[in-house]
C-alpha cells in the first residue's frame, strides 16, 4: 500500500547527503535531488544493519553486502505496509533494493544499481543457463526451464537470482518462478530478468547519522517552529482547557511532547497502563521526572485484560476491541477527572497509516467525546522524528534500535507476523499472554496451524493464507466470529439472536425509564414481554417506536451481562447512581433519574452492537 503525501526526502549527491525538506544542500548549497518514496523512512540501526549483511551473504555469498554499502555508510530503511515486514533499503542516495520478511524467512530484492555491484561477487543464487538461455534474459526477460543448466542450491520462489553462463559470466538477474530443485521443470524459471546496469561504484564522501543531524539542523528547526506555532495556536484557542500530552512509550509521543514543551507549555503527561507495553511503564515514569511534569496514569487491573480475551477473543487487526475498552475508555474516565474538556496532545502522523491521513491534525474522537486531540507532528515523517529525538538526545524506547517499527502492546495485532516473533519469550507478561491464547484456542478447537501462524491476528482473511488449507481458514474465521445481535423485527416482536438472562437485565432498567417484574422466566416491562430467548415481543402490535425500544433493551441487556469492566458509566453517572462490583455494574434505582448517559459511552455496546 503506497501512502499519499509529499515526499520529504531530498539528496545532495555532491556530498552525498539525506537532507530533509530542501531543494538546496544545507553544506555546499548545491541542488538536490527529490527522492519520491512514498513511504515512512527511518534510519537503519546497528540491528537492521546486521540483518540486511547476513540476509544479503546468506544469499549471495560472504563479502557482497561490502560490496554495495561499505562500512559506516548512513542506511534507511522505507518502510511498507503489508501482511508482513519489507523495507526499502536506501544507501548513497539510491534504492538498493527491498529486504522482505515472510513469516521470519528474509530475503533480499536488489535493484539494479547494487544487482551490477554485486555481480562480480556472487557465489550463491546463480542460475545456470545455455547460452540460448543467457540472451532471452537480456532481449526477452525471461529464462525458460529448458534452458537451465544448474541453480545453486538455497533458492526459494520468488528469490531474485542472477543468471550466467556455462563460462560463469553474468549479464542479468530476474526473479526465480520455484524453488532450486523446481527450476528446470518451470516453463518460466527466471521471470522479469533486467540486464546488469554499468557499474559506477560508490561514492567515497558520506556522512554517518549524528553528522547528517548536524547538518539538517536548519531544516529541523523549521519543522519544530512550525510544529510549535501550531500548538500555541491550539492552546490559545482553547483558552483555560486543561493540557496533556498523551504518553505511549513510542517515539512520535517522546517527540510530540518535546514539541509542545518547545512551544512553552508545561502539560501533564497521561499514559494509560495496559499491562502489556513493552517497557513503556518505567520509561514513561523517567520521561516524567526527567521533564519534571506531573504524570497520572490509568488503566484498569491487569486481571480484566485476560477476563476480556476470555469473553471476545484475542484482539485483532480487524477487531481491536483492547484499544476501545484498555484506552479510549481510560482515557475518557481521565478527561472526566480532569474536569470536562481536555486538550491532549498525541503523536499520530500522517505517514503511518490511511486513516490517520485522512483525520488531519485536530479531532475529536467519538468514543472519548470530552477529549480535544491534536498532532503537531501530523507531516512529519520517521526521519524527522528519528532527527529531532537524536538532536535532543531525548530517552527513546531502545526496542527500537532492536528491529521493533512501532513499540505498543506485547502481541498487539497490527504489527506482522516477523515482529511478533521478535519478542523475547523469557518474560512473565509474555507467558501470560501465550498461556491466555492456547488456552482460547484450546477452548474453540483451534487447529495447531492458529497457533502457529498466530491466525488470531485477523478475525477475517480477505484472500487465501500461504500454507494454509482455505477450507480449514473459513472454519478458523467461522470459530473465531462474534456476532452478538442483529434485531430483525417481525409482526410485533423483536428478536436479537441472543440468548441472555432477563433477571440480570431488570436491575438496569431504570437506566431506560422503566420499571418491570419477572413472570414465567421472562421480564415484563410496560407493553413488552422480554424472554430469555432474546425475544422482545409488543403485547400491543408495538408501533414505530419498536425497533428503538428494542434496541434499547437488547444495548441494555449487553451492559447487564456483558460488562467489560471498564468503569466508565460509573465515571459518567452525575448522580452517582452505577457502582461497579464483583465483575459487573449495580444501579441505585433511587438515584438514577433515567437520562441514558452512561449508555453511550459503554464499550461493549459500542463493540458489540452492529451499527
Ligand atoms: S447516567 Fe446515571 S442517572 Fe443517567 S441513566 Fe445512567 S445511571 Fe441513570
Ligand atoms: S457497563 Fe459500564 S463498566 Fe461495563 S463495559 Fe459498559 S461502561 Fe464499562
Ligand atoms: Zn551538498
Amino acid at each position: 500500500m503506497k501512502l499519499l503525501g509529499a515526499p520529504v526526502l531530498y539528496w545532495c549527491h555532491e556530498c552525498n547527503l539525506a537532507v530533509l525538506d530542501s531543494r538546496e544542500c544545507p553544506q555546499c548549497r548545491g541542488g538536490t535531488e527529490r527522492i519520491d518514496y512514498n513511504f515512512d523512512i527511518r534510519p537503519a540501526f546497528q540491528y537492521d544493519r546486521d540483518l540486511l549483511r547476513r540476509t544479503v551473504d546468506g544469499q549471495y555469498g560472504e563479502g557482497v553486502f561490502e560490496r554495495i554499502v561499505p562500512d559506516g555508510r548512513l542506511i534507511l530503511f522505507g518502510i511498507e505496509f503489508g501482511e508482513d515486514e519489507s523495507y526499502k533499503v536506501f544507501c548513497d542516495g539510491h534504492i538498493l533494493g527491498k529486504l522482505i520478511a515472510n513469516c521470519g524467512r528474509w530475503a533480499f530484492a536488489p535493484g539494479s544499481r547494487s544487482a551490477s555491484l554485486m555481480a562480480r561477487a556472487v557465489t550463491s543464487h546463480t542460475v545456470t543457463v545455455s547460452s540460448k538461455g543467457q540472451s532471452m534474459a537480456v532481449r526477452m526477460h525471461r529464462v525458460p526451464g529448458e534452458e537451465v543448466r544448474e541453480a545453486d542450491p538455497g533458492i526459494v520462489k520468488g528469490d531474485t537470482v542472477f543468471v550466467r553462463n556455462a563460462s560463469g559470466a553474468i549479464k542479468s538477474f530476474g526473479r526465480a518462478m520455484a524453488d532450486s530443485e523446481g527450476l528446470r521443470d518451470c516453463k518460466i524459471a527466471v521471470k522479469n530478468t533486467s540486464p546488469l546496469a554499468s557499474s559506477q561504484g560508490v561514492p567515497d564522501k558520506h556522512h554517518a547519522w549524528e553528522e547528517t543531524v548536524k547538518l539538517n539542523n536548519a531544516q529541523l528547526d523549521i519543522m519544530v517552529k512550525k510544529s510549535s506555532d501550531f500548538v500555541r495556536e491550539i492552546v490559545s484557542r482553547h483558552k483555560g482547557v486543561p493540557c496533556t500530552v498523551s504518553l505511549s512509550g513510542g517515539k512520535d509521543s517522546l517527540a510530540t511532547l518535546l514539541v509542545v514543551m518547545k512551544a512553552g507549555v508545561k502539560p501533564k503527561i497521561i499514559y494509560a497502563d495496559t499491562h502489556m507495553d513493552c517497557g513503556s511503564s518505567p520509561l514513561v515514569r523517567s520521561i516524567a521526572e526527567r521533564y519534571g511534569l506531573e504524570l497520572i496514569s490509568c488503566g484498569i487491573p491487569e486481571d480484566v485484560l485476560y477476563r476480556n480475551i476470555e469473553r471476545l477473543g484475542p484482539p485483532s487487526v480487524d477487531y481491536r476491541w483492547c484499544c476501545k475498552v484498555h484506552q479510549l475508555a481510560q482515557f475518557q474516565i481521565l478527561g472526566m477527572m480532569l474536569g470536562g474538556m481536555n486538550l491532549t496532545f498525541v503523536g499520530q502522523r500522517r505517514y503511518e497509516s490511511t486513516l490517520r491521513m485522512r483525520i488531519g491534525n485536530e479531532w475529536v474522537n467519538p468514543a472519548s467525546p470530552n477529549q480535544i486531540c491534536a498532532s503537531p507532528i501530523q507531516d512529519w515523517n520517521a526521519l524527522h522524528v528519528w532527527m529531532f529525538l537524536t538532536r535532543e538526545d531525548a530517552p527513546y524506547n531502545r526496542l527500537y534500535e532492536h528491529g521493533f517499527d512501532r513499540i505498543g502492546c506485547y502481541w498487539c495485532p497490527v504489527p506482522s507476523v516477523t515482529h511478533l516473533s521478535r519478542i523475547e519469550w523469557d518474560d512473565p507478561v509474555a507467558d501470560r499472554w501465550k498461556e491466555c491464547i492456547d488456552r482460547y484456542g484450546q477452548d474453540k478447537g483451534m487447529p495447531q496451524v492458529w497457533h502457529d501462524r498466530m491466525l488470531w491476528r485477523s478475525r477475517k482473511y480477505s484472500g487465501d493464507v500461504p500454507g494454509v488449507d482455505p477450507e480449514l481458514l473459513k472454519e478458523i474465521e467461522r470459530k473465531q466470529r462474534i456476532v452478538f445481535y442483529r434485531t430483525t423485527v417481525s409482526d410485533g416482536i423483536a428478536s436479537s439472536g441472543r440468548e441472555f438472562d432477563p433477571s440480570e437485565l431488570i436491575r438496569l432498567l431504570p437506566i431506560i425509564g422503566r420499571e418491570g417484574h419477572m413472570e414465567g422466566g421472562s421480564l415484563i416491562t410496560g407493553d413488552l414481554r422480554v424472554s430469555p430467548e432474546g425475544c422482545v415481543t409488543f403485547q400491543n402490535g408495538g408501533d414505530k417506536g419498536l425497533r428503538e425500544s428494542a434496541d434499547d433493551i437488547f444495548d441494555l441487556s449487553l451492559m447487564a451481562t456483558f460488562c467489560l469492566e471498564c468503569t466508565v458509566c460509573v465515571h459518567q453517572c452525575k448522580n452517582s447512581a452505577i457502582t461497579f462490583q464483583d465483575s459487573g455494574i449495580h444501579l441505585d434505582a433511587s438515584k438514577c433519574n433515567g437520562c441514558r448517559e452512561c449508555m453511550p459511552v459503554c464499550p461493549s455496546i459500542r463493540i458489540l452492537r452492529p451499527r
